[in-house]
């Protein structure tokens, strides 16, 4: 018999069988005799690899979190139960037609080169301005990794980009057995993809941020698609970033992982002027097509009609008058922000977190972007009864109505997490879009990924500065990549591209460096203010979170944890006071932070390690929960 090492076994556990992973067999056990317990192996699945338990004991050890917790999210949930998926007959591979594809840019051939000679271990930063050509980079990058026999592994940040990209990867590589994973897999499909990944059988594995903890026998390439996109870090459980984990699984295996986008996340691109990763460049569109204009409109100087500047209106009608499409970006859903009484300041706010109802208007209902309760819009106040109730502020849907009182003929699609609430929606709306259907676009970041709209030829930014002042040291880094992705839409097929950015600030470096096309400059310069701040990636930080019924009880844990922490505190370490945090209130539950800090990971590891260790052997009061979020994207 092999070694049981990753198999998995059913073990008794009280009155109830719990599946389990070995992860290691010890000759002699310090428990009593009648206190072990038999496993019993499970046999129709295969032992999980080495290298993957080594990745789940990598991020046991760097997000602290227990190991069985880990294991127990990296595999399918079937598997999970110590169940097999019934494999279907292997159908006989269709026959496609050989893929045509251009010949590569020299920029792009001088990346696919680079990328092909090297040796082992190699982080990539792929920088290309979108419409370069960086999927064509990755496919090509992919097909020599198969015509060695290698396995690759391609991470994308959302689950609407998949269906599109799936598509072109399969007509790319119509021999290849291509599997998918994402949380819209059903439960038999992941749990097959994942066999079909660790017995070798799958070349190509496609998926979001869960999909990097695929087994791969033969992995030879990594790819991650949009490396900046906030969606690689979990934000619960285990709160891990696919991205970095990406990196440790590189490293792990010795192989190239190419990191792309065309705003790299200030991290990465840290790491790429540094050495510690290559940087590879593609500066240029694929097609000659310029790149678009950007231009600010000063919104001081006039009236604006409910939010919209002359200039813009005049550039939608062009648009319209010349049968092009506009896309106006306005990042917040709904019709306005609050409802408010202006006889008595009353105001919609939820009633179980610290935020305001948000109106919308197409259905009649005020909703909590954060919890999700929601009601009726009130006929009068419900404070003094006034019956005239006034919405502040404005959403995708008040400006949808604005445009089509101004544009009364157009064809005008809304674009947000309402309107496009299905993935069938999104679908229909996508094909609306392409088929020339619709005039105007409004919309949310929904729209600023990866979609290629050959008929746009004007993005209006509206209400974007209020990104420039958020308390949060990425809000800078955010807005930019955002209205970069977002101008990106525009211009991308033989039409050029225009992008109005409406500000009151209009000679801020942001804006001017969006205006210059320029992604370094700016990096550049947020770099050097976050190495004088001290914040990543010039530092390392974890955050402590409570939350408790009352406040009190959760900042007075994270008080017991600073103290649990005294004698422990190295000289590299900086531990913050304990305080509410910024959405203070959440579904009733009130939530307070500690952040800590160290110029020196290693030493915050270390720091955290016996930490922890301590605060799982405190009694937290009953109703209190806890948890530490290791380089937390989200204050
Ligand atoms: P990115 O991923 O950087 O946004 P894509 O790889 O999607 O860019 O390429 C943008 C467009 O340019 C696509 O329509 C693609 O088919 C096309 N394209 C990419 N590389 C070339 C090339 N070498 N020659 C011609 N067209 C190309
Ligand atoms: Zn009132
Ligand atoms: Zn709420």
């Amino acid at each position: 018999m092999g070694s049981p090492i990753g198999r998995l076994v059913r073990v008794p556990f009280g009155s109830s069988v719990k599946i389990g992973v070995v992860i290691d067999v010890v000759a002699a056990s310090d428990q009593p005799a009648d206190k072990l317990k038999d496993a019993a192996l499970i046999d129709d699945l295969p032992a999980l690899p080495a290298d993957w338990l080594a990745l789940c004991a990598f991020c046991a050890r760097y997000y602290h979190y227990p190991l069985g917790q880990v294991t127990t999210f990296a595999l399918p949930p079937l598997l999970r139960r110590g169940k097999k998926p019934r494999i279907p007959k292997a159908k006989a591979p269709a026959v496609l037609p050989a893929p045509t594809f251009a010949t590569a840019t020299p920029d792009q051939s001088a990346a696919i080169e680079t990328i092909a000679q090297a040796k082992g271990f190699q982080p990539f930063l792929l920088h290309g301005v979108t419409g370069s050509g960086k999927t064509e980079v990755y496919l090509r990058a992919i097909a020599s990794v198969l015509a060695r026999g290698g396995q690759a592994l391609m991470l994308v940040p959302e689950i609407a980009l998949t269906p599109q990209l799936e598509g072109r990867v399969s007509a790319r590589f119509p021999g290849a057995q291509i599997v998918s994973a994402h949380s819209g897999v059903a439960d038999a499909a992941r749990a097959r993809a994942f066999l079909a990944a660790q017995e070798g059988r799958a070349d190509i594995v496609l998926g979001t941020r869960l999909s990097v903890f695929m087994p791969m026998p033969r992995l030879q390439l990594i790819v991650v698609d949009e490396e900046h996109d906030a969606s690689f870090k979990q934000q619960e459980g285990l709160r891990y970033s696919a991205r970095d984990v990406a990196i440790f699984r590189a490293k792990q295996r010795d192989i190239p992982i190419v990191l792309g986008s065309a705003t790299p996340s200030f991290e990465s691109f840290y790491h790429a002027s540094s050495a510690r990763y290559r940087r590879l460049d593609l500066p240029l569109r694929a097609v000659a097509v310029a790149m678009p204009t950007v231009a600010t409109v000063d919104t001081r100087k006039q009236k604006l009609q409910d939010g919209l500047s002359a200039e813009l209106i005049e550039a939608i009608s062009e648009r319209l008058r010349r049968g092009e499409q506009s896309l106006i970006f306005l990042n917040r859903r709904g019709y306005a922000p609050v409802l408010a009484c202006p006889a008595c300041g009353w105001i919609s706010h939820c009633r179980r977190c610290a935020a305001n109802l948000v109106l919308h208007l197409a259905d009649r209902r005020l909703r909590c972007h954060h919890c999700g309760l929601e009601m009726a819009v009130p006929h009068a106040c419900p404070d003094c009864g006034n019956l005239d109730l006034q919405p502040f502020g404005r959403g995708t849907q008040r400006l949808e109505e604005k445009l089509i009182e101004l544009f009364p003929s157009a064809r005008i699609l809304r674009i947000d997490r309402d309107s496009a609430n299905s993935p069938k929606k999104w679908h229909e709306l996508l094909a609306t879009i392409h088929a020339g259907a619709a005039d105007i676009l409004v919309g949310t970041q929904m729209l600023a990924k990866g979609h290629d709209f050959p008929m746009l030829t004007l993005v209006g930014v509206v209400g974007a500065d209020a990104a420039l002042f958020a308390a949060d040291f990425r809000a800078p880094e955010r807005l930019f990549s955002q209205l970069m992705q977002v101008g990106g839409r525009s211009g991308r097929a033989a039409l050029p591209g225009e992008v109005l950015l409406q500000t009151e600030y209009p000679q801020h470096p942001l804006y001017r460096a969006l205006i210059e096309h320029d992604y370094s400059a700016f990096a550049h310069a947020q770099l050097a203010e976050r190495n004088v701040a001290g914040f990543p990636p010039f530092a390392f930080q974890a955050l402590l979170r409570a939350e408790a019924p009352e406040l009190v009880k959760a900042l007075a844990f994270l008080t017991t944890a600073v103290e649990a922490a005294q004698n422990l505190v190295a000289a590299e370490i900086l531990i913050y006071d304990p305080v509410p945090m910024r959405l203070a209130r959440l579904k009733n539950r009130e939530r307070a932070q500690l952040l800590v800090e160290s110029r020196n990971r290693p030493a915050l590891q270390n720091f955290l390690a016996q930490w922890m260790a301590r605060l799982y052997g405190l009694k937290a009061p009953r109703e209190l929960r806890w948890h530490l979020d290791v380089d937390p994207l989200e204050f």
